[in-house]
């Protein structure tokens, strides 16, 4: 079955029914099994399971040291570029927003490799808006070439591409991809992404597997929390996620669980994922994808990101900016979502070391 069909086929499942038939007994199965299923996942998602998260984190603690050791890596995003031409209702960088856009020209983009680079970075994820015309695939591939002076990996979250295009990135040295599905219901899809290329469900869905195909060693995947049934949306990037583990085992596939602030690009969520919720989600993607890496931004504030290190995360961010630029003297003022985490580097280092994790800036080299 390929993903299109599973969703499709998952999106007409009767969440809140089975929830509520969900048992203790379900959740005692669902903690004891060695290789959980969909319907554990489901148990450990379901309100039932609220009152077993000490179980969920011994366990979910336990699977992370096993399959990653006490590290936890590091990255730092750079936003190349703010130019988009879709409109998610949700974004502060829509084409309805009226705004003066930037584009850092190649020697901005050194400039603020230099300065990221002083401060020990060496995972680099390049961020764009969803603009084509703006950022074509070259300009991305030419900052590619000049960021690989300053790190070893290097990262992209821009607009779904061509496997062609993603295999001409990778040779210029692109490592890894993410690429978020925003939300899985296909209805609500629909209705916050009111125009543009974005509006293809179906080619968004499948953009995660043309990375893997064309050779990225990591794809991190995932929705935005706030658009519509966080439980559902957990349970259908979950699968995704298993899918794309399974076939493609070259590939290390990893979760985010970006959650939408207040008021985001004036939008406001229509879902809560509170903090309770956000554990027990990532305590259930930690053991139904014990391998799967799993990603935190600077969208958590410091207080709970320190509190979530011991539970899963294998990645995190430091020292964000969200607008063009921002680490040298470049900066505009709109940024795609407000950061709430505004530690220094050295503070999140330490703040990991803390809680007995190894901060680890490079894990591989990329040849
Ligand atoms: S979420 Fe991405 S595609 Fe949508 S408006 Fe923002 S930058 Fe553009």
């Amino acid at each position: 079955m390929n993903i299109q069909d599973m969703i499709e086929k998952w999106n007409s499942f009767d969440f809140e029914g089975y929830f509520s038939k969900v048992t203790d007994g379900d959740i005692g199965n669902a903690l004891a099994r060695e290789h959980s299923d969909e319907y554990d996942l489901l148990a450990l998602l379901s309100p039932a399971a609220d009152k077993y998260l000490e179980q969920m984190a011994r366990k979910a603690r336990e699977l992370t040291v096993r399959h990653f050791g006490r590290v936890i890596q590091l990255y730092i995003p750079l936003y190349l570029a703010n130019f988009c031409s879709n409109s998610c209702v949700y974004c502060g960088f829509s084409a309805r927003n009226r705004f003066e856009r930037s584009k850092l020209s190649m020697d901005e983009i050194e400039s603020n490799a230099a300065e990221i680079a002083r401060t020990g970075m060496k995972h680099l994820l390049i961020l764009t808006g969803e603009s084509r015309k703006d950022t074509p695939p070259e300009y991305i591939a030419d900052a590619v070439r000049r960021l690989r002076k300053y790190f070893p990996s290097v990262s992209i979250e821009v607009y779904p591409m061509e496997k062609d295009e993603y295999r001409m990135l990778k040779d210029a040295g692109v490592d890894g991809l993410t690429i978020y599905q925003e939300t899985y219901d296909r209805k609500v899809y629909s209705e916050v992404h009111p125009a543009g290329r974005k509006r293809d469900y179906a080619y968004r869905l499948d953009t995660p597997a043309r990375g893997a195909e064309a050779g990225f060693r990591w794809v991190n995947i995932g929705a935005l929390y706030g658009l519509a049934d966080p439980a559902k949306e957990a349970f259908m990037s979950a699968l995704h996620a298993k899918y794309l583990q399974n076939k493609y085992i070259d590939t290390e596939i990893s979760l985010s669980l970006p959650r939408m602030n207040e008021a985001e690009g004036g939008y406001h969520a229509k879902y809560t994922l509170g903090d309770r919720d956000y554990v027990k989600t990532m305590l259930a993607f930690r053991i139904f994808l014990p391998r799967a890496g799993i990603t935190l931004s600077t969208r958590e504030r410091a207080e709970f990101r320190d509190r979530l290190l011991p539970l899963g995360i294998t990645r995190i961010s430091a020292g964000s900016m969200t607008t063009v630029g921002g680490y040298d003297v470049h900066s505009a003022d709109v940024p795609q979502f407000e950061v709430s985490d505004c530690r220094s580097v050295d503070e999140v280092v330490k703040a990991i070391a803390a809680n007995g994790y190894e901060p680890v800036f490079q894990d591989w080299v990329a040849l």
